[in-house]
């Protein structure tokens, strides 16, 4: 099967709930057992079929399974959100004393885990630039036990050369981790050394910014198991329409994200000729700098791009952007609605590689709207910009 047919078919299983065509929501906590010696029993493997709420529903599974077969893993867990995801993952390697290889171009509440609570931990991280490739060998120590990677890097879009770290740290014993939120369906993870892909399933899975989500998938058993028992300890567990929300926007995803791009490249282009950009962060672009990764490695791309304008008054960018009447101030993306946020000053922080835009920098999401109306509200922000003193 495709990719497109498998969408439709993952983690579906209607002969098992009377031919429902979805996995029936169950609002759990509580799971009678019929005995003390089957409580017993399944305590000896709390993390298969139901024991008590936390530790997952049939719609769990169904959710699990999905993503982890869109991924291409072993399996997944879910979370309640990207940033449970992310921090459960971590958490399920590292322990004080270790040290932790985290990519300088992080979701920055990423970032802030590291640095407030990781640290307090007594676990060490060390940021990366996102362009190391096989040089991350060099950062390597003997208790590095995670390398994080997100690809490409959140408000900067630097693509990283994954199958070349994840060689790396494999040989220096770690585990290597990526946020791959952007490339959900397009970046297949297992297949470039990844061990654990991590979803904010929140943006492009739930796709309707009416949930918060996330999912960790790995590539073994003994990884997963790592994982799950983390998760659990927090009590990180989904509620129960979340899921399904997850479950439902699955089967659109590759259909929505097909829009996204396409919508996303022409605006990308149009903003490229623009005589007020200087740049636009977009790896499908051919001149992006990570335009050859991202031919190599991935089979598509998304509706988020980032853009640099030439040197410009924060009074005559807040203009334009306060008066676009498509692209909405909010954070987040993924959702079918178009979106901008100024990702000027200290918005991006790096303390591993250099970052110095020729201007204020913003970050877009291109919605499902029709691309003419997108760039129409472009080229009229473009107006204001221009009049704003
Ligand atoms: C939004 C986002 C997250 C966090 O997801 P939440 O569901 O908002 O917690 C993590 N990584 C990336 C790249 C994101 O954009």
């Amino acid at each position: 099967m495709k990719k497109d047919t498998r969408l439709l078919h993952a983690g579906r299983h209607p002969e098992n709930f009377h031919g429902a065509v979805n996995p029936p929501v169950y609002h759990v906590s509580t799971v009678l057992h019929p005995s003390v010696a089957a409580m017993e029993k399944s305590g000896k493997t709390p993390f298969e079929g139901m024991r008590y709420g936390r530790f997952g529903t049939p719609t769990t599974f169904a959710l699990e399974e999905a993503v982890a077969e869109l991924e291409g893993g072993h399996r997944a867990v879910a979370t309640c959100s990207g940033l449970a995801a992310i921090t459960g993952a971590l958490m399920a390697f590292l322990k004080s004393g270790d040290h932790l290889l985290m990519v300088d171009t992080a979701y920055f509440p990423t970032r802030k885990f590291c640095d407030d609570v990781l640290r307090g931990l007594g676990v060490e991280t060390t940021y990366y630039d996102p362009r190391v490739g096989g040089g991350i060998k060099a950062l390597m120590r003997p208790n590095t036990k995670v390398v994080f990677t997100e690809s490409p890097g959140s408000l900067t879009f630097e693509v990283q050369d994954i199958p070349a770290i994840a060689e790396a740290a494999h040989a220096g014993g770690a585990v290597v981790m990526i946020d791959n939120t952007w490339g959900v369906l397009t970046f297949q993870p297992f297949t470039k050394g990844i061990d654990i892909s991590i979803q904010a399933a929140t943006k492009y899975i739930v796709g309707h910014a009416d949930a918060m989500l996330g999912t960790i998938t790995c590539a073994t058993p003994e990884l997963w198991h790592r994982v799950k028992s983390s998760v659990a300890a927090f009590g990180q567990s989904p509620g129960a329409e979340e899921m399904y929300l997850g479950l439902r926007g699955l089967r659109t995803l590759a259909v929505r994200l097909r829009q996204h791009a396409a919508t996303a490249l022409r605006l990308t282009q149009w903003l490229e000729a623009r005589p007020e950009v200087d740049r636009v962060l977009y790896p499908p672009l051919p001149s992006d700098p990570g335009h050859a990764l991202w031919k190599r490695d991935f089979s598509g791309a998304c509706g988020l791009f980032g853009v640099i304008l030439k040197p410009a008054s924060k009074p005559a960018v807040d203009a334009m952007l306060d008066g676009y009447d498509h692209f909405k101030l909010g954070f987040s993306w993924g959702g079918f609605e178009s979106l901008v946020i100024p990702t000027s000053g200290h918005s991006i922080i790096r303390t591993a590689s250099a970052w110095e835009p020729a201007g204020p920098s913003l970050r877009f999401h291109a919605g499902l709207e029709d691309a003419d109306d997108l760039l129409a509200d472009l080229e009229q922000g473009f107006e204001r910009l221009r009049q704003a003193v």
